[in-house]
């Protein structure tokens, strides 16, 4: 998909899954700090929402001309949302934020001087903030530290989709044919000239989280598998620790037989054992399970997201008899 890009444009790329309430007063938001800093286009991508998003959207595009949207045919995922919108982004550089105003629009100029001074990815990471819940912080601490352990990417505490990326790195991603496309680990490790900026998550401004506890697990699953077969290893390694574990435990039965009483009591310890084991073997089955069941999903070569509408696309097509 060849989009013609705009000299000196600079595209937002805004994720949206039911945000009725947010986008009217996010585009206001965006419209004061951009002004500024030159022309821009704000590209909303409507997730499949079951609420008036695309409505909203409608009216927001024929309202201003720098909004334009696109609209999924069914919830495909925020990562799926961001990679549309870098696919047919117009700028010569793209910032991405949240569409609930939880990543500062007011940033924005900062991660703009920041590109201008010659770095090719501005990405943010947010302070610790002590309002977030328990849960919350616990998932998302043990996210970045299980994806650290569990590949070898040098991935930030708290690092955000909040980021600038300047267009060669945008043409880099979309030369990515993966459909799997975990952005966050996937930008640590294209490279390219980084810089770091820390910023205050400001609470949500309406409605509710649309990461689900479920969506989380999907989004580390799919973080490690997309990175590493590190675990594929782990599971030999776990099979020759089993392994050990049962020649040693069997020189102790012989010992026992031998040079003890020569009475060897066994049932709770061969329950257990084979407990033990079908357990270890299911986990490993398992594991080797999720990469095929990758391969299976990227052999099939789907596009990774469809979309139903467009803002350039008009509202009502009447149907003519042939
Ligand atoms: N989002 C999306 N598709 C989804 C879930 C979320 O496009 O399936 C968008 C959502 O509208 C928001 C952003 O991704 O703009 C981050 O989601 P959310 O604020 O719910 O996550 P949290 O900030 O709670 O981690
Ligand atoms: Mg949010």
């Amino acid at each position: 998909m060849n989009v013609p890009v705009t000299p000196n444009l600079i595209s937002l790329v805004v994720p949206a899954f039911n945000e009725e309430e947010n986008l009217p007063v996010l585009v206001e938001r965006l419209h004061e700090v951009m002004e500024p800093l030159g022309p821009y286009e704000i590209l909303i991508i409507d997730d499949g929402s079951t609420d008036q998003t695309k409505a909203v959207l409608r009216r927001l595009s024929q309202v201003h001309e720098q909004v334009r949207f696109i609209s999924f045919s069914r919830n495909f995922g925020h990562q799926m949302a961001l990679r549309a919108g870098y696919e047919h982004a117009r700028g010569v550089c793209a910032i991405s934020l949240d569409a609930d105003l939880q990543h500062p629009p007011e940033l924005i100029p900062t991660l703009v001087q920041k590109w201008r001074e010659g770095f090719e990815v501005v990405y943010t990471v947010r302070k610790p903030d002590p309002t977030l819940s328990w849960r919350k912080r616990f998932t998302s601490r043990n996210f970045y530290k299980l994806l650290r352990a569990a590949s070898d990417l040098d991935l930030e505490d708290g690092a955000a989709d909040f980021r600038l990326l300047d267009r060669k790195v945008i043409d880099t991603l979309k030369t990515f044919k993966e459909n799997d496309l975990f952005l966050r680990g996937m930008i640590s490790w294209v490279g390219f000239r980084q810089c770091r900026i820390e910023y205050e998550p400001a609470a949500r401004f309406a409605g509710t989280t649309k990461y689900s506890f479920k969506k989380m697990i999907q989004l580390a699953v799919m973080g490690i598998t997309s990175f590493t077969t590190k675990p594929l290893y782990a599971s030999v390694v776990l099979g020759l620790v089993m392994a050990l574990f049962s020649v040693l435990f069997g020189l102790e039965v012989l010992y026992e037989y031998f040079f003890m009483d020569g009475i060897v009591s066994g049932y709770t310890t061969v329950v257990l054992l084979t407990l033990l084991i079908g357990g270890a073997q299911f986990i490993v089955i398992g594991i080797i399970g999720v990469y095929l069941g990758k391969t299976f999903v990227e052999v099939k070569q789907r596009p990774p997201y469809i979309i139903g509408d467009t803002s350039e696309i008009e509202e009502v097509i009447t149907w003519q008899a042939p």
